[in-house]
């Protein structure tokens, strides 16, 4: 991947998401950019941070870890992936919010990790709308008793909610899916949780990204489209 493709993608990228939340109506700095590094490069993430880059999201803790010290300092970090209960401490100091609280177990894990650090760890509760059985996270009817659960639990924030859309040629085939996890944000917005705030809806990835927007996205995770095509 050369210098113009990194930064031409990222223009073209920041220009769909500005067209998609003028045409519904959105304020064009009403979202976050999650640049999605996992398997890129650290001269290629420096890179593209030196283009505007403010956050990026990694899925594997060993691959934060090993790029870490790499990075320029003035970026956010998204743990974006399936988390291990076992390798919390090796990110809660690293990472800026994590995406993808599923399970009670993990809760208490951050919970424990972030007390030690003396910090509040913001989270997004995972939630698999479309019930994948390939993909975590909780089933739409467990969020709530999820957070209630978690409501005493003074160093985790829970600030919003995340989901993958099932992958699909036509996003038009998957627009429910964000749909349902915005109504369910509103829904939970409603019981007036004290310390939750249902601020971030984490939704939508190269394929999905402009439809996500129009049902409410304000992080988007987008790799493909800005690194080019992931080689394994
Ligand atoms: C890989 C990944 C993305 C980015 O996917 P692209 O299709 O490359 O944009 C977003 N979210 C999660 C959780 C991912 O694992």
């Amino acid at each position: 991947m050369s210098k113009i493709s990194i930064r031409d993608n990222l223009l073209r990228v920041e220009e769909n998401i500005e067209s998609a939340l003028i045409a519904s109506g959105r304020n064009k700095d009403d979202i976050t950019l999650v640049g999605v590094t996992k398997t890129v490069d650290a001269d290629s993430i420096n890179e593209a941070i030196s283009y505007g880059i403010e956050n990026i999201g990694e899925n594997k803790v060993q691959e934060i870890m090993d790029k870490y010290d790499k990075i320029n300092k003035n970026v956010n970090w998204h743990m974006i992936g399936h988390l291990q209960t076992n390798k919390v401490k090796y990110i809660i100091d690293k990472v800026d919010l994590i995406h993808s609280l599923d399970r009670m177990s993990l809760a208490k894990e951050i919970n424990k990790r972030a007390k030690s650090e003396s910090i509040i760890k913001d989270v997004l509760i995972q939630v698999n709308i479309a019930e994948e059985v390939t993909k975590f996270g909780l089933k739409k009817e467990e969020v709530i008793p999820f957070i209630e659960s978690i409501l005493d639990f003074k160093n985790i924030r829970v600030k919003g909610l995340m989901t993958i859309a099932p992958f699909s040629e036509n996003p038009e085939e998957v627009r429910f899916v964000f749909r349902d996890l915005r109504n369910l944000g509103y829904e939970i917005e409603k019981k007036n949780y004290e310390n939750l705030e249902m601020k971030y809806f984490s939704m939508g990835m190269t394929n999905d990204y402009k439809v996500a927007i129009e049902e409410g996205a304000n992080i988007v995770r987008i790799g493909t489209a800005i690194f080019g095509k992931r080689v394994y």
